[in-house]
């Protein structure tokens, strides 16, 4: 595979090749991360290489998103290691931009996500969302991509994306891809990193959790009352383990379901692990009726 991958970090000299692409008829994809690549990106990447004739990976810890309390300083930052990878997996561009270079002294305007924003996540990471909206629409503007890519794994910002996308008429198409995991079903997340090898198999309970509401419906239980308690306790039961929240959403509008699954949905989970640091997991699972 041709491992000629530029790194670049300024916004304008982005613009212009992405520009230059376009101009010469070749598709863009992107995939946006905050680097520490895993699997999961890989996953992003390998389908952008696949369904695009250029594939830009951002890698930028967008400061925007994060709160006060928050992780910020410490985020692991491999970049060498990622920059192997991006050659590895034929990526054209990576795109490494400074805080300053995306929002230098002057910025003000800010994407506000509305309702949604609020909920699940963003009930525990007020402003989490519009901040990741904000970094995403100036990628988006920059580039002009045919095509992003984004997990799963981050069910509610997916959705927060593509809502984005419609609303204000970005001509970027938004592809979700499933989530992928550790062997014992931990889903990847570079917040994994902050765990030792026993809390990586203590924290796979989410997964285990999701896979028992699945069965449980599957035996006819869908009350979502229930459904929710079971989730709850099978969480903080599990030794080191707290139960931020648990929902069920709507698939369409990611509105929380009435009093039973008639129809299928999402189950949205948040969990808190260890005490210094203390790290916030996320997992979500279908649930089919
Ligand atoms: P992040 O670097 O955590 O901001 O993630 C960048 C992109 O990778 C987002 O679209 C995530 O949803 C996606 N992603 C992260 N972890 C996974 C995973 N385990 N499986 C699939 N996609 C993932």
């Amino acid at each position: 595979m041709d491992d000629t991958c530029r790194i670049v970090s300024s916004p304008s000299k982005m613009h212009k090749i992405a520009q230059q692409w376009t101009l010469t008829e070749q598709s863009i994809g992107v995939v946006a991360t905050m680097g520490c690549l895993h699997k999961g990106h890989l996953s992003l990447i390998e389908e952008a290489r696949k369904r695009t004739q250029k594939t830009v990976v951002s890698i930028f810890v967008n400061p925007l998103q994060f709160g006060q309390n928050e992780d910020l300083d410490t985020y692991p930052k491999p970049f060498e290691r990622d920059l192997e990878l991006c050659k590895k997996a034929g990526v054209d561009v990576i795109f490494h931009p400074k805080a300053v270079d995306l929002y230098p002294s002057s910025f003000q305007t800010k994407v506000d996500g509305g309702l949604l924003t609020k909920k699940y996540c963003g009930r525990t990471r007020p402003g989490h969302f519009n901040g990741v909206l904000t970094a995403v629409h100036i990628l988006f503007e920059l580039m002009k991509p045919t095509l992003a890519f984004f997990g799963e794994k981050d069910f509610q910002q997916s959705f927060l994306i593509k809502q984005m996308c419609r609303d204000l008429r970005l001509p970027t198409e938004i592809l979700t891809m499933p989530i992928i995991r550790e062997a014992n079903g931990l889903a990847m997340s570079s917040r994994n990193t902050y765990l030792c090898p026993e809390q990586q198999e203590t924290a796979a309970c989410l997964f285990h959790a999701i896979l028992s509401v699945q069965n449980a419906v599957k035996n006819g239980y869908t009350k979502t009352s229930e459904l929710l308690s079971l989730t709850a306790s099978l969480i903080n039961h599990t030794p080191g383990m707290q139960l931020d929240y648990a929902h069920f959403v709507d698939l369409k509008t990611l509105l929380p379901l009435g009093d039973n699954i008639n129809t299928s949905a999402r189950l949205l989970l948040a969990a808190y692990i260890g005490d210094n640091p203390r790290v916030r997991l996320i997992d979500n699972g279908l649930i089919s009726v």
